[in-house]
């Protein structure tokens, strides 16, 4: 089998350099062991942070070991009486990661079936970690009330779509933030935002951004940081929720970026700022996969995906997030 190695921690945006493929062969499955082929994995920003050491919520890759993500697998043997060979199967039993390797040795403990029915790669998407990190995010940090308006950075990924059509399902004005011209018709043609933004080709998103809220902002739903940020940040209303999801505008910055730049704001207009992380909300994931499952199939969420074909091209699909070659999802088919 081969594995892809994390092979050093990358300076800034990682290169070709940070990864190392090997070759290796499995042994037979031992008791309570299953063994996979894997389908798809997903490629996620928050996995440049586990590229470096610093101190964070999840422990960093190791060097020299497989760089693991969320992913979806087939059973090809088990040693585990409640699988088959056959059967699709996630992470699961407090493991959320497979590493990527063509061919995995998993305890059965740690995998959970998945129902077939649906296509596989959402529960990386849609109805998986990105999708309930829209409905916790939103629901329960922005607390959207019909009337207001929402913006939304990041807005044509696999997050932002999903808020962006929650925050209108609220009876929200929704605006996206996103770069270039194609994501922006996305936004406001099929995904039904109100207005959207291309901040690659917007000198003055500053004023755009005032003319696509004209009663201002009362969620900023923030994926970026940055300038993005900065400039949105001038327009938050009265009593403005902010709820943190990312910063990948900051994932490979190596400085620590010029701050603070928001505490006049925030006091001025009593806003309510807060960072969160997925796994905060374990204990609801049940609400929220029901929540969104029943919205998909009522057609009230729609969702995209941008499926790049190969294990060898894991890297180049972590890396393409930070250059937006995704719109939706970015799902590695195996
Ligand atoms: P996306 O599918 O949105 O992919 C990343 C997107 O970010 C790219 O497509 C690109 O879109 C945009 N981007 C990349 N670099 C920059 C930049 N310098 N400035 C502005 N935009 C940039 O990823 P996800 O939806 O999975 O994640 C979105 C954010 O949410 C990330 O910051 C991620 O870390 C965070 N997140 C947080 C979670 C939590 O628990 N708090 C859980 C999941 C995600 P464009 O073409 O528009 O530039």
């Amino acid at each position: 089998i081969q594995q892809i190695l994390l092979n050093e921690r990358p300076e800034g945006l990682p290169t070709a350099d940070t990864f190392k493929t090997v070759t290796t062969e499995l042994p037979a499955p031992a008791n309570g062991e299953v063994l996979l082929q894997p389908l798809y994995f997903s490629v996620d920003p928050y996995m440049r942070g586990r590229m470096s050491d610093a101190r964070s919520y999840i422990p960093p890759f190791r060097v020299r070991e497989p760089i693991e993500s969320g992913g979806v697998a087939t059973v090809v043997e088990s040693k585990d009486p409640r699988f088959t060979a056959g059967d699709l199967v996630m992470p699961g039993g407090g493991r959320n990661f497979f590493p990527w390797a063509t061919g995995i040795l998993f305890p059965g403990d740690h995998l959970r079936k998945i129902d077939g029915s649906i296509s596989p790669s959402y529960y990386l998407g849609v109805l998986g970690m990105p999708g309930l990190t829209a409905y916790f995010g939103l629901m329960d940090i922005g607390k959207p009330k019909a009337g207001e308006t929402v913006v939304i950075s990041g807005a044509a990924g696999a997050v932002g779509l999903v808020a962006g059509q929650i925050a209108r399902l609220q009876g929200c004005r929704v605006v996206g933030i996103a770069g270039g011209e194609e994501k922006v018709k996305m936004l406001t043609g099929e995904f039904n935002f109100d207005a959207a933004i291309n901040y690659k080709d917007n000198k003055h998103l500053d004023e755009a951004i005032a003319a696509a809220c004209p009663n201002g902002v009362d969620i900023y739903f923030d994926n970026v940081g940055g300038e993005i940020s900065d400039a949105v940040m001038q327009h938050l209303n009265f009593f403005a929720r902010i709820p943190v999801c990312g910063q990948i505008a900051l994932y490979n910055s190596t400085e620590v970026p010029m701050g603070p730049r928001v505490q006049p704001t925030l006091i001025k207009f009593s806003v309510l700022m807060q960072g969160f992380t997925i796994g905060n909300y374990a204990p609801r994931y049940g609400e929220g996969m029901q929540q969104l499952g029943e919205w998909i199939r009522a057609g009230k969420i729609k969702y995209a995906e941008t499926v790049i074909e190969g294990f060898d091209q894991l890297p180049t699909a972590l890396l393409g997030l930070f250059s937006g070659k995704n719109s939706g999802k970015m799902i590695v088919k195996v």
